[in-house]
């Protein structure tokens, strides 16, 4: 099965303060035959790195600790993502935690006061819309041990 993968989770240091979060658990991935391509949707849209750290707001819109409104980088950033898990024929997604962008289920609550609050990022949200499953990188070892069910976070 080909997966998706925020390339944050396989190493690179592409999050707003210029780091990484290696998952090590995703090369059993590998191992047991999967094909991982890596993604960082705010990069795809053309965010620098480092950057601002941003929330995503009641109201939809994305903006960073100072106000800046940076909706239109995270709505293009899911739009390459999501092509590039058509173009990969990417049958699930295993992305970041309460990421703006990425984040599945839970996200912070835009506040920037370490609140998280039900809900999905966007890119996760576009995938989900297309009927893509997301899993987030706490549900990898419960993946890992289900093979071949088909449970995203969401629907847990
Ligand atoms: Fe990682 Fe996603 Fe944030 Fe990129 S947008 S750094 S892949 S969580």
């Amino acid at each position: 099965m080909n997966y998706l993968v925020s390339a944050c989770l396989l190493g690179t240091n592409c999050r707003y303060n210029a780091t990484g979060c290696l998952l090590p658990a995703l090369k059993e991935l590998e191992a047991q035959g999967h094909r991982l391509f890596p993604a960082c949707p705010e990069v795809l849209g053309g965010l620098p790195i480092p950057r601002p750290p941003a929330e995503l707001q009641p109201d939809g819109c994305v903006m960073t600790k100072e106000g800046q409104d940076v909706t239109t980088a995270y709505e293009e950033g899911a739009q390459k993502t999501l092509a590039l898990a058509q173009v990969h024929s990417c049958q699930r997604a295993i992305l970041k935690e309460r990421s703006p962008s990425c984040g599945c289920g839970l996200i912070y609550d835009g506040t920037f006061s370490n609140r998280l609050i039900p809900g999905n990022g966007i890119t996760a949200q576009l995938l989900l819309a297309h009927h893509i499953p997301v899993y987030g990188e706490s549900q990898l070892e419960q993946l890992l041990s289900q093979k071949g069910r088909n449970h995203s976070i969401s629907s847990l």
